[in-house]
């Protein structure tokens, strides 16, 4: 086997068949793969969609509703049926399964993500295997995660993964559109390679995600040193077929990055969203920042402070021109970090090894 642990991220559209019902017989299919793969000692998280999609298909759309409430109530009774099939199947094999829902507001403070990541490895460790989706019954709109493929990417990076296989209906990435007979599958994608010209816009049918999220995402996890693979997941033993050291099945590789990215940084880079607040710094501190060597953020090099922040809350870093350099990890709060402005000889505002750099 390729890998001993990964994340594999099942989407909605590989699930459900046209009409919106789920198809049991695909999931069944992926079922018995990762039980193949759980029984040769490989560790796997399933990040799995398809709750709206099926609570969808039960209910049928109100289109007197409102769109969350339908989303509320669909998932609610979508997610009790998805992990009944999950449990059934996986039960055929004899593997115990467990759920977990999660939020976006579960990844901001580091407590709540050590507290997640300890509950998934406590899981692991006793041979159950994790069904992770979004807790779409309680969370708002504006806090959202993007889709489940910038999920799955979270849950990837946290549990220390090798490789993140993200199952699409589509083979990979294609260098054209995919219904041009001559596109082909772009098989490897290198750290730095610019693919912008190939990413389709359009989005697949009950899915959030498309295309654009797929690739943002693969590359910031490939960077972080973890494969990532987009593969179809209608295509027979395609599990399999990626994790067998001879097959040469059709997808798109993203080659992991072979440098160290400690477990802080990991957290820091996904935390964009949660800034609390923004330190401002002079020409010369941007230009240090953005250079080669690995450099703390010295109160000499700030200019101002926006916002009010607590010590450890996130901040961005932004440069004289107004761009974010990145975000880090604040040593001090709003308050102290304005006393210290401009100063010479103290600690860093932000230390490089809690800073992450666009
Ligand atoms: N959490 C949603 C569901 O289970 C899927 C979100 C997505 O499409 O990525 O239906």
């Amino acid at each position: 086997m390729k890998f001993k642990k990964i994340a594999v991220k099942i989407g909605s559209n590989v699930l459900t068949r046209a009409d919106g019902t789920l198809d049991i017989t695909r999931m069944s299919g992926l079922v018995d793969q990762i039980a193949v793969l759980h029984k040769k000692g490989v560790e796997v998280v399933i990040v799995s969609s398809g709750a709206v999609a099926s609570g969808r298909s039960m209910l049928g759309l109100n289109k007197k509703m409102d769109v969350v409430d339908q989303r509320q109530l669909f998932s609610a009774v979508g997610q009790a049926k998805l992990i009944n099939h999950y449990w059934d199947l996986f039960r055929n094999h004899g593997i115990t399964v467990g759920q977990v829902l999660t939020t976006k507001e579960n990844f901001g403070s580091r407590r709540h993500y050590l507290n997640q990541r300890n509950c998934m490895r406590v899981m692991l460790d006793n041979n159950v295997i994790p069904i992770v989706n979004e807790n779409d019954t309680v969370s708002v709109t504006e806090l959202m995660f993007t889709d489940n493929d910038e999920l799955s990417g979270l849950i990837a990076s946290m549990m220390d993964m090798e490789a993140l296989i993200i199952l699409s209906n589509i083979d990979g990435i294609y260098n054209g559109s995919p219904a041009n007979p001559e596109s082909k599958v772009i098989r490897e994608i290198q750290r730095g390679q610019d693919i912008s010209d190939f990413i389709q816009t359009t989005k697949s049918t009950f899915g959030r995600g498309g295309m654009g999220t797929k690739t943002t995402i693969a590359r910031k996890i490939a960077d972080e040193g973890i494969d990532v693979f987009i593969a179809n997941g209608k295509t027979d033993n395609i599990l399999l077929k990626l994790l067998d050291k001879k097959s040469d099945v059709i997808c798109t590789r993203f080659v992991a990055s072979t440098d160290e990215v400690s477990s802080v940084k990991k957290w820091i880079a996904h935390s964009q969203g949660f800034a609390k607040g923004e330190i401002h710094v002079n020409e010369n501190a941007a230009k240090v920042l953005t250079g080669d060597k690995a450099v703390s953020l010295l109160p000499i090099g700030a200019t101002s402070i926006i916002g009010d922040f607590e010590k450890d809350d996130i901040v961005k870093i932004i440069d004289p021109a107004g761009n974010s350099l990145g975000i880090g990890k604040a040593q001090y709060d709003s308050t102290k970090s304005r006393e210290l402005l401009g100063k010479k000889n103290q600690k860093p505002l932000v230390h490089c090894d809690y800073m992450y750099l666009e």
